[in-house]
């Protein structure tokens, strides 16, 4: 064997990091070698331009908690609280940090110490487990913008009145997964996945009773066990192995991460068989009808939850290619500031971080220079966007939406 001039390499054995108050996985934590490579992809660095409010700011902080006898004071609470949890660290990530993961256990921790997810968080999350509150709120949310008492600061897109009847069985090659607020607010989005399903001669079926809310944004909050029980009944309400097709970019991430939150063969087997609409479609374009009339110019805005974490972002341009030309914003995938619940909890920063995503918009009408739409596969960014689209008077739909539109597909 080859040896160096000066004899063997000393190997340094490693450090076995004892697990800190906050509970975090020390492997886990260890993998950051602080290099840097994440943080132009961090929308709160972006904006502030500081470090705290990086990714790497962020492990460091959780590392003098856990490992360098640290307290948890406002200071930190506020470094977390201002993660959008929107995971663009991850895939620029050299070392593989599990950021999304570090941030859920550190949240866990937090939340089981009431230090964060205050009262009426909570309840409005439990909420989203009681289908008939999620529609009557809504419907509430609905007048109330058109009596104007929602402060514009709020940014919320317009929420329909008229959202028509639920999404009917037609068969049971697959489920059609309705979520809870999808369900209430963008139900037109559900029923053209509908008529795409059918048009390819695919029958599917609806959750049954438990199957609506995710638990993606209980995740967020930090309360693991009543997202852990939320599975269990969305578990329950898909049997079978039929796959499971689900057209909101949050709730298909966390559908698809079961497994790992429950860490049970079954969660995984359930995991396993969940699929994007995108993604789907994207197996049976040669099946679909042909496109009619003028081509849609598009542009194309990837949430998050399917870029950085499903990362089958480009099962949209191969859906979405064949009967429209598409335009790229030029951000390299920069959060639009929405994050489940963040526009509502930080809505400062939320508002600056969706200017620069703004902006990069406002580069791509440009560039595609005349009548455009942006396509958004995540119900919480389009809402987040549409205010300030409808000012540029540009609308923004779902890709599903877009190809149904371009298909001349029946939604009735
Ligand atoms: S999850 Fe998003 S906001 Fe949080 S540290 Fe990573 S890139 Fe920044
Ligand atoms: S999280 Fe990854 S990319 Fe960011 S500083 Fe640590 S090792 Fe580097």
């Amino acid at each position: 064997m080859l040896e160096p001039e000066n004899g063997p390499v000393a190997v340094e054995p490693p450090v076995i990091r004892p697990v800190g108050p906050l509970g975090i996985d020390p492997e886990e934590l260890n993998t950051c070698v602080s290099c840097g490579l994440c943080l132009p992809h961090c929308p709160t660095f972006r904006v502030t331009g500081e470090e705290a409010y990086s990714p790497r700011g962020r492990i460091d902080a959780m590392r003098g908690i856990e490992w360098e006898g640290g307290s948890v004071d406002d200071e930190f609470v506020d470094f977390m609280e201002t993660c959008v949890q929107c995971r663009g660290c991850e895939p620029a990530c050299p070392s593989g940090v599990p950021f999304g993961s570090l941030m859920e256990q550190t949240r866990t921790a937090l939340a089981a110490e009431r230090v964060v997810t205050p009262w009426w968080q909570r309840l409005g999350l439990r909420a989203l487990t009681r289908p008939w509150l999620v529609l009557a709120g809504s419907t509430a949310l609905a007048l109330a913008q058109r009596a104007r008492l929602v402060p514009s600061r709020v940014g919320l897109g317009r929420i329909p009145l008229r959202r028509g009847p639920a999404i009917a069985a037609t068969g049971d090659d697959a489920w059609l997964f309705t979520g809870c607020v999808m369900d209430a607010w963008q139900r037109s989005t559900h029923r053209s996945l509908a008529a795409l399903m059918s048009a390819v001669g695919v029958g599917y079926r609806t959750p049954g009773a438990g199957g609506g809310c995710c638990g993606a944004l209980h995740t967020h909050a930090g309360l693991t066990d009543e997202a852990a029980t939320v599975a269990g009944r969305v578990m329950a309400s898909m049997p079978g192995d039929a796959p499971i097709i689900v057209d909101s970019a949050g709730c298909g991430a966390a559908l698809k991460e079961y497994g790992h939150l429950l860490g049970t063969d079954e969660s995984a087997a359930f995991s396993a068989r969940v699929v994007d609409a995108a993604e789907w479609l994207a197996g049976h374009v040669t099946e679909l009808p042909e496109p009619e009339g003028k081509r849609p110019v598009v542009i194309v805005q990837d949430p998050c939850h399917l870029r950085h974490v499903q990362r089958v972002h480009d099962s949209v341009r191969t859906v979405l290619r064949p009967v429209a030309d598409l335009v790229e914003l030029d951000d390299d995938g920069l959060c639009c500031g929405a994050g489940g619940a963040f526009s509502a909890l930080q809505p400062e920063l939320a508002g600056e971080i969706r200017d620069r995503k703004m902006a990069s918009i406002d580069r791509a009408v440009a560039r595609a220079g005349g009548e455009v739409l942006v396509a958004s596969a995540n119900p919480g960014c389009s809402m987040h966007l549409e205010a300030m689209l409808a000012e540029r008077g540009v609308a923004v739909r779902h890709p599903v939406d877009v190809l149904a539109d371009a298909l001349g597909l029946d939604r009735e």
